[in-house]
């Protein structure tokens, strides 16, 4: 137990929907941190000390006002599908439970108004009701709320065409609680809603968020498969066709990821209905196009060499569990390591215009077989030590970029060290996400401006999940 008192907490609000089991306390107080076994090293024995699952806004204030005159901190839960251990309390206190707090509040002229506890999927379904969809959603979508994405996340499945959802025009506003004894709702339009994003919910509490929609299509899913044929290594072409398809003004995409052999045996490994789809020795792109593209993405993967094993349409793939989309951004990394638990991965960002060059560079220096090879079977001991996953997306500025979520056989701090270091010398932008700071990750090093001025101004006394921020009180 942490020292806080929330026994008291609990006793002054007993209406409240309160969780005091430790096993599930401890269960809840994780989130996919255990990707990394650096993070799961520093996170062991960090958790709430009690749960509670406020019902609506008058709940959340209360709970907060109380936690602020009590100076017990406060952590934010959405669906806990984080990779950094963002919602794990590191100094205990109070876990919040957001998903009750899921409604849409209004949709119109292609915008919505939403809760920050809703489900991205549950959201999605009542959004094309209307004809609209999500620009950008991340491959959690299933579960994840809005306000996990917005406070923890980066984009994901639609970034192709809409970039993360911190470029401009994504997002359009959100209200923020400020945690102080008496809370204050405010509202912040455009930038300044920004300043709270991927802040790990150590900024401010996200109570509503307002995002401007897509157009809903009719989604199809295609996996495209390319061998070794000549000059060119089924990995460049399946590399040429993505970059190929994401500059391809007249195909609406939603998604373009390219798996490396073997990557693709990860999935196949778990489950064989998927063994036509990716046969061995090939390498993979996954792309989900509006239905219109259909014959235009055939004749480029012709083009390029490529052979389609495998098409659906998403809507339905998605109702089977089936779905292409959960095999891409880091669902390539959890497939990996339910198969082969030696591994771990890294997040990189490549830069435009140089980002083929680039993504080939690192792949020839790190993503040899050990005995050149190339064994089908992902987790073989001589499988490359570093296995390339990219996305295409366009970044945040607009042009073309590759982002890469490698899959890394970890021998240790040191050697995942040197390969981020090999990787930096290549001119890779490498978001490492082994730390456990807000500060350490995107931001490189230290807390935006912005970011900061949000933290002053909601949350003075710095009792959202305090130890996340590297550095408190914060520098003049
Ligand atoms: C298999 C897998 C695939 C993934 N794919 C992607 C991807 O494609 N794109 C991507 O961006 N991410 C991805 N992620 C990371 C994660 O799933 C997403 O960022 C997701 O949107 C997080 O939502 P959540 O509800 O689970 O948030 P949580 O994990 O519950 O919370 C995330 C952070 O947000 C804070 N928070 C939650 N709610 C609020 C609130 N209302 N106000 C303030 N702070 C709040 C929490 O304190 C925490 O710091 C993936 C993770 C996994 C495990």
């Amino acid at each position: 137990m942490s020292g806080h008192d929330v026994a008291a907490l609990q006793a002054s609000l007993p209406a409240l929907d309160w969780t005091t089991d430790p096993e599930r306390l401890a269960l809840l107080s994780r989130d996919f941190a255990w990707f990394s076994p650096i993070l799961e090293r520093t996170l062991q024995g960090k958790r709430a000390d009690i749960m509670v699952r406020p019902r609506d806004e008058g709940e959340l204030k209360q709970l907060v006002g109380e936690c602020a005159k009590r100076r017990i901190p406060l952590t934010l839960r959405g669906a806990a599908t984080g990779n950094y251990g963002q919602c794990t309390p590191i100094r205990g206190g109070v876990l919040v439970d957001m998903g009750a707090l899921d409604r849409v509040i209004w949709q119109r002229d292609g915008v919505v108004r939403a809760q920050a506890g809703i489900r991205l999927g549950a959201l999605e379904r009542q959004l094309r009701e209307q004809g609209f969809e999500l620009r950008t959603m991340p491959s959690t979508f299933r579960v994840a709320t809005l306000g996990g994405l917005f406070a923890g996340g980066f984009g994901g499945v639609g970034s192709i065409t809409y970039g993360p959802i911190a470029a401009p025009g994504n997002v359009l506003g959100a209200s923020a609680v400020s945690v102080e004894p008496e809370p204050q709702t405010l509202e912040l339009r455009g930038a300044d809603a920004l300043a709270l994003h991927h802040n790990w919910g150590t900024t401010g509490i996200v109570l509503e968020l307002e995002l401007a929609l897509a157009p809903a299509q009719p989604w199809l899913e295609l996996v495209v498969v390319f061998d070794n044929a000549g000059e060119r290594s089924g990995f460049g072409g399946a590399l040429d066709f993505g970059n190929t398809l994401a500059l391809a003004p007249g195909i609406v995409k939603r998604n373009i990821a390219v798996l490396a052999r073997p990557v693709p045996g990860f999935v196949t490994r778990q489950n064989n209905k998927w063994q036509q789809a990716f046969p061995p020795a090939h390498d993979a792109a996954l792309v989900v196009v509006a239905a219109s593209g259909e014959g235009a993405v055939r004749d480029l993967a012709a083009r390029f060499g490529g052979r389609v094993t495998h098409q659906a349409d998403s809507a339905e793939a998605q109702r089977r569990n089936q779905t292409i989309l959960e095999m891409c951004w880091n669902h390539s990394t959890l497939h990996a390591l339910k198969v082969d638990p030696g591994r771990t991965y890294l997040q990189c960002s490549f830069t435009a215009g140089r980002h083929l060059e680039q993504v080939r560079a690192v792949h020839e220096r790190f993503g040899r077989s050990s005995d050149g090879a190339d064994p089908a079977d992902p987790a073989h001991p001589a499988a490359a030590e570093v296995l390339m996953h990219v996305e295409f997306i366009r970044s945040i500025d607009g042009p073309l970029i590759c982002i890469a979520l490698p899959l890394v056989r970890y021998a240790g701090e040191a050697r995942l060290a040197q390969i981020i270091d090999g990787y930096r010398a290549l001119g890779v932008r490498v978001n490492n996400p082994h730390h456990a700071h807000v500060e350490d990750g995107r931001f490189g090093g230290t807390l935006p401006a912005a970011a900061a001025a949000a933290k002053r101004r909601l949350d003075p006394l710095n009792l959202l999940n305090p130890g996340k921020l590297r550095v408190w009180p914060l520098p003049a």
